[in-house]
């Protein structure tokens, strides 16, 4: 199915989504939904202590921080708050409870920059920030002080009420969160999604609101909840009666114990890891019977791989999925072990989705979306109201949906984002660099890397290792230039375009030459 003007709908049930005039926050909306089943279930999982919160526990404590964030902090409905944490039990937790009382949530990656976390602060603008032991340092001053999450203090916040809270009127409308992407274009930009952006992606997964098959799901997501995929999968888990076992950073080895202790029925991760878990032999250690499923997204999946798990973990299946920061995660998903078989295709669209294949070179391009910046959001939402995905796909006719390549310039490192010109600017500003480029370079183990080319002035002797260790100093780790070549000058279109396309053909034909 291919069409420049016509729209594509879901072939699944529609969604109905609650009338919009009812006020109704993503969290309410959630526990609403979790509410129906069993009060005694298993909410969370933490996978280092092995305690175990119910949804009872779990409401205790999103209810008494709520409150205490209102009353003793002082947060309230349309405040921002930026969370820079690595997975935690917490953390779930804090996002329930900022979204009852309709503040802004914007979750950080924890590995950023102090001048990285600067420049997102400068979209956002929070009023606070919540932080760990080992984030704080890296917060500038805000109007209120960092809370920090893994502290005395924010446990007492969430074990008492001090005050009762008035309930929070939020409509369907207002912000949910915040969260960074680059779009299809270089810089960061601050991603502007409503509740009822969640509502509808989490109500549209199709066992929402019913019992069956819901009962023995437990989960354990290596993805990040500070990324989409991690976010909206934890609310999601809230939702749907599901366990989520937590663990703080992603190790194999960890996980696979998590697995085999916990009975994990089902992984969400990112290609890196199933090209992990059919490699290296220490799966063979675990008892994994009860894996059934593995839900991989976030970056393109080799089709080897895919080969090698379904060899290798014959009872499992693995569900690809394909979403962005900007459709609230939402988009293409496979849902059931009939669609798991079409392997290489992304699955078929959500009920609550649209989407539309335009030709790349003629299409329309986008209304407002990214926050204070309104140049980058008419160069992806179109006049009629479409988001430019900046992916080169094709749909087949019975819904599915194929990813060839990407036509943005972004790269992929294990499924996080990273902008080639954010690079290519840091790049530039060395006083031995004349000229720079950024390319994502094929690579087995994180999908892709960054890779320099680089033109350096005449009289420098600045060597590799130097222009890398320049780089590593002012960014997060997933950014740093793991791959680098010099040369004469930087292949550019007539108006000045990075030729990126070029660059990946030389740095290809370069590695089989070598
Ligand atoms: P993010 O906002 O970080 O989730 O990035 C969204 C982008 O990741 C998409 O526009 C795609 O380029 C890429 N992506 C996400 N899922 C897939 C997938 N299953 N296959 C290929 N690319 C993907």
């Amino acid at each position: 199915y291919c069409s420049k003007t016509a729209s594509f709908h879901s072939l699944r049930p529609q969604f109905n989504l609650p009338p919009e005039n009812i006020p109704l926050s993503v969290a309410s909306y959630v526990l609403a939904l979790r509410s129906s089943f069993n009060p005694d279930s298993t909410v969370l999982i933490d996978s280092a202590t092995g305690h175990r919160f119910t949804y009872s526990d779990f409401t205790r404590r999103v209810n008494s921080l709520a409150s205490n964030l209102h009353h003793v902090i002082g947060l309230k409905k349309g405040d921002t708050a930026l969370v820079v944490s690595p997975n935690s039990v917490r953390v779930p937790i804090l996002y329930v409870s900022l979204l009852s009382l309709g503040v802004i949530v914007s979750p950080a990656n924890p590995s950023s920059t102090p001048s990285e976390i600067s420049r997102l602060i400068g979209l956002s603008k929070p009023v606070t920030a919540f932080v760990t032991t080992a984030t704080v340092q890296n917060i500038p001053s805000l109007s209120r002080e960092p809370i920090v999450i893994d502290s005395p203090e924010f446990e007492s916040l969430m074990s008492r009420p001090r005050q009762k809270l008035e309930r929070v009127r939020v409509s369907q409308n207002d912000l949910a969160a915040v969260m960074y992407s680059s779009g299809t274009t270089g810089k960061v930009k601050a991603v502007m999604l409503t509740h009822r952006n969640f509502i509808a992606i989490v109500g549209s997964f199709p066992w929402a609101g019913g019992t069956e098959g819901a009962a023995e799901k437990v989960m354990l997501y290596t993805v990040p909840y500070f990324h989409m995929f991690g976010f909206f999968y934890c609310l999601k888990s809230m939702a749907l009666n599901e366990t989520l076992v937590v663990m703080e950073r992603f190790d194999m080895r960890r996980m696979l114990e998590a697995v085999e202790r916990f009975k994990v029925t089902h992984l969400a991760v990112a290609p890196p890891v199933v090209v992990a878990l059919v490699k290296g032999g220490v799966t063979e250690e675990f008892d994994l019977r009860s894996l059934v499923g593995v839900t991989c997204g976030g970056a393109p999946l080799g089709k080897d791989a895919i080969e090698a798990f379904v060899d290798r973990f014959p009872r499992a299946q693995l569900a690809q999925g394909y979403g962005m920061t900007e459709t609230t995660g939402g988009g293409f998903r496979m849902l059931s072990p009939e669609e798991a078989l079409n392997w290489g295709s992304c699955g078929r669209l959500l009920g609550s989705c649209e989407a539309k294949i335009v030709d790349p070179e003629t299409g329309i391009g986008l209304p407002p979306c990214y926050l204070g910046d309104s140049e980058a959001t008419s160069a992806t939402l179109v006049s009629d109201g479409w988001l430019m995905t900046g992916d080169l796909c094709y749909i087949d006719k019975e819904g599915y949906l194929f990813v060839l390549d990407r036509l943005k310039e972004l790269i992929k490192y294990k499924g996080y984002q990273v902008a080639p010109a954010e690079l290519e600017q840091l790049l530039q500003s060395h006083p031995d660099i004349v000229d720079a480029a950024v390319i994502p370079y094929p690579d087995e183990d994180a999908g892709e890397i960054p890779m320099a080319f680089v033109v350096k002035h005449y009289h420098s002797n600045i060597d590799e290792a130097g222009v890398k260790q320049f780089i590593a100093k002012q960014v997060a780790p997933y950014k740093k230039i793991r791959r680098l070549s010099f040369v004469n000058s930087i292949p550019k279109s007539a108006s000045g375009k990075i030729l990126r396309k070029d660059l990946i053909k030389t740095a290809l034909q370069q590695s089989t030459l070598s």
